[in-house]
């Protein structure tokens, strides 16, 4: 029975060598897909690529800069011919902030926020397209945020970007069910990862965090991870246009 396995399938992973991201090159790798995964540093890519190869994941790598037009160009270029023009599986991860009330952003961190969140995972797809198509079962996840869910203090261009990607993802769901591509939506509140370190290692900060969490803790990668491999498997077949939050229950917590 095929429904719980990715074996045969292809991936690609953005922003693989922290965090969720790097949990979820484990996971599909685990579950047999071959990965592709890209960040804009060699040498931490490159101790990556030699663990997973140690680890007997199947993994390559490139080094390029999403937030740059050129950047995924070259990157779909390289997993076009890797995978022989066939990608099962797009994993738009990649995702930075920068915290500031709204009339301090900048024009350039507004677009240089929407471009690195927004504007790359929808150019991704649009490159992609075809060879989700040509694979014949293909399944889009962009890892959002429940900052495009629900309103938090977390910078408004963060969550305008997630929240624009919430969208794509029921259009495309629906534009793209006819190619057999579905599309989802992984929306996560603090999960420990290299982006929040810091605002996680202040204990006040954390504690306010944690007191508006029913499971009253912040999350691990894996526990992201796993959710993305269900939703690339095929034991997943009927769902797509979802965007499902992994919180510890805080966009439902009224009261508690
Ligand atoms: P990290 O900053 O820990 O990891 C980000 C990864 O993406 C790194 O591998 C980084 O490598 C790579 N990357 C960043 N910018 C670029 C770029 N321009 N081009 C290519 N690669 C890039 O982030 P997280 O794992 O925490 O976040 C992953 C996603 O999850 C993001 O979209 C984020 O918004 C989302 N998220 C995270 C939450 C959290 O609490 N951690 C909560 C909700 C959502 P390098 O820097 O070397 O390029």
């Amino acid at each position: 029975d095929g429904r719980w396995s990715l074996q045969g399938m292809t991936a690609l992973v953005t922003g693989g060598t922290r965090g969720i991201g790097h949990a979820v090159v484990e996971e599909l790798a685990g579950f047999g897909a071959v990965v592709h995964t890209c960040s804009r540093k060699q040498e931490e890519l490159n101790a990556c690529l030699r663990d997973w190869s140690s680890k007997g994941f199947r993994v390559t790598g490139s080094v390029c800069d999403l937030s740059l037009r050129e950047g995924r160009q070259n990157l779909m270029d390289t997993v076009s011919s890797a995978f022989h023009g066939n990608l099962n599986i797009l994993i738009n991860n990649v995702g930075t902030n920068k915290r500031k009330p709204t009339i301090d952003y900048t024009a350039e961190e507004f677009s240089f926020l929407m471009a690195t969140n927004f504007e790359s995972s929808y150019h991704l797809c649009q490159l992609a397209h075809h060879l989700l198509k040509s694979s014949g079962m293909g399944s889009v996840v962009f890892i959002s945020s429940v900052a495009g869910v629900v309103a938090i203090n977390s910078g408004t261009v963060y969550a305008a970007s997630k929240g624009a990607m919430n969208q794509v993802t029921k259009n495309l769901a629906c534009e793209w069910a006819k190619d057999n591509i579905r599309v989802n939506s992984v929306a996560p509140w603090y999960i420990r990862t290299s982006l929040v370190k810091e605002l996680l290692d202040d204990e006040v900060f954390e504690r306010n965090v944690i007191s508006r969490t029913p499971l009253k803790r912040v999350g691990e990668p894996k526990e992201v991870s796993s959710l993305v491999a269900f939703l690339c498997l095929p034991a997943s077949s009927y769902i797509t246009g979802q965007i499902i939050s992994v919180d510890g229950g805080m966009t439902v917590n009224g009261f508690y």
